[in-house]
């Protein structure tokens, strides 16, 4: 079974109407969460700046949560802008569902394959990994990983699921051999 490994190489930019522009897209930048104490209740925001006017804009991470049920550990990362819970609060869909907006992972991500395929024996197995959940149609991944046309890939694949349908959960898919 060959590995293949998608994986995010920056964060994605966000689909999300300006209040200021006609602009649809955000952007995280390098990454800055403000908290805001109110009594014992505290808000959370994701910063967010739109990438044609500059405007900037809060995504709601936690609103009104008494300062006693945050995990010490998460309150000092929104504290310091630790990298990796901007990007785990960033790619969580309850965030996006909550502040009304999309990921938009164009460029922001690549595909990781061994190259030793030529020397395999047909048919050959690829297991696809996702680290991050970009959103993928598995056709297109394949004729890009394979370096093989759409047409191909519908001949050649055996596969379970859904070639055509966007996902990012792990799949597998068999290679049979050309003509
Ligand atoms: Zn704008």
């Amino acid at each position: 079974m060959l590995p293949w490994v998608v994986r995010r190489t920056r964060l994605p930019l966000l689909s999300l109407r300006c209040v200021g522009c006609p602009s649809e897209s955000a952007t995280t930048g390098e990454g800055r969460f403000r908290v805001n104490a109110n009594g014992k209740l505290l808000d959370v925001w994701l910063l967010v700046r739109c990438v044609s006017c500059d405007r900037t804009g809060k995504l709601t991470v936690h609103e009104r949560v008494p300062v006693r049920s945050f995990d010490p550990a998460e309150l000092h990362g929104y504290r310091v802008n630790d990298p990796e819970l901007v990007a785990s609060r960033l790619l969580d869909p309850l965030l996006a569902r909550r502040n009304r907006f999309t990921l938009d992972w164009t460029g922001a991500w690549r595909l990781d394959t061994p190259t030793a395929l030529l020397d395999e024996a047909w048919p050959v197995q690829v297991e696809v990994v996702f680290e991050d959940p970009v959103p993928v149609r598995p056709d297109r991944l394949i004729a890009q990983g394979l370096g093989l046309s759409r047409n191909e890939v519908l001949r050649r694949i055996k596969c379970d699921t859904p070639l055509r349908r966007t996902t990012s959960s792990g799949f597998a898919f068999t290679v049979m051999a050309g003509d």
